[in-house]
């Protein structure tokens, strides 16, 4: 296996995580409003004040469906400094999710959904590629499903508005977006949850594998110091939305002793959380 492919077989379900790679956040973006005296004996920064940040995508194969949990980077290459895209400094890129995917077997065309955690651009830059001058969907038989809040907000004024809108016109003229209202049953055993605060209508994946549920929590969470300190986040985000959603459903991820995988943490990006005083501790599987 790939070494930026992480793979686990769960009932019926093969959970795959595909890192596209990783980079530098400065914390100046990273976290908003925390005292330097708070956060520096709990945060593993480097010199110039930077977390790592990794760039995480899952795929989940069920019986009859291939589903892709955010699409990545895509065509945009998040190394060109001419072009600075997330604020992440520094990036190490992978093969990437194509070629991640293919060394599961999983080809575009084979791909049947894609979810989407929220419509920033590290999460959304891959849904489309461009093919003889025109931009189209990157996995051509794939129904690409978002919370209706999420597509109507983005993009957000803080993300490239010339990058993702592109993204949106092409699906929208392909005709294969799905907008959901509330949680909902994407199909049997996979539900859309709607988690805002990251973004106006940013989303989790629920998975019932049969032997056990897992989520993909995209971007509820981006270091693990946030789990100890609900009201830790990046800057633009909606505060006091992000921390009752983090409250509402981190006590769903206890009772279900669920799986869980983030976007942004270091890859494999997969652990459990454990109530821990008065917040929550991150335990990542062993690899
Ligand atoms: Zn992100």
């Amino acid at each position: 296996m790939a070494d930026y492919v992480w793979t686990r077989q769960l009932g019926r379900a093969r959970i795959a995580v595909i890192t596209e790679g990783w980079g530098r956040w400065p914390l100046e973006r990273g976290l908003a409003g925390v005292p330097e005296e708070q956060w520096r004996p709990e945060v593993e920064a480097d010199h110039e004040d930077c977390i790592r940040l990794d760039l995480n995508v899952v795929h989940v194969a069920l019986p009859g469906a291939s589903i892709l949990l955010d699409t990545g980077f895509g065509e945009v290459d998040p190394t060109d400094p001419a072009r600075p895209v997330v604020g992440i400094r520094d990036i190490t890129m992978t093969p990437g999710v194509e070629a991640g995917l293919a060394t599961l077997g999983v080809r575009p065309a084979d791909v049947t959904h894609v979810l989407f955690s929220h419509l920033h651009g590290d999460h959304v830059f891959g849904a489309t590629r461009t093919v003889d001058g025109r931009r189209v969907p990157a996995f051509p038989r794939a129904r690409y499903y978002v919370t209706a809040a999420e597509w109507r907000a983005a993009p957000e004024q803080h993300q490239r508005a010339d990058l993702v809108q592109p993204q949106k016109d092409a699906l929208e003229a392909a005709g294969v977006v799905e907008l959901l209202d509330g949680e909902r049953e994407v199909l049997p055993g996979v539900r859309l949850i709607p988690a805002a605060g990251e973004s106006p209508g940013h989303a989790v994946v629920r998975v019932d594998t049969g032997d056990g549920i897992v989520y993909y929590l995209g971007d509820l969470f981006h270091q693990v110091a946030e789990f100890r300190h609900l009201d830790w986040m990046p800057r633009w985000r909606d505060r006091d939305t992000l921390v009752a959603t983090r409250q509402r459903l981190l006590p769903r991820f206890v009772a279900e002793r669920a799986l869980l995988v983030i976007a942004h943490l270091r890859f494999p990006a997969v652990g459990r959380v454990e109530p821990a005083g008065d917040a929550y501790r991150w335990v990542p599987v062993e690899e």
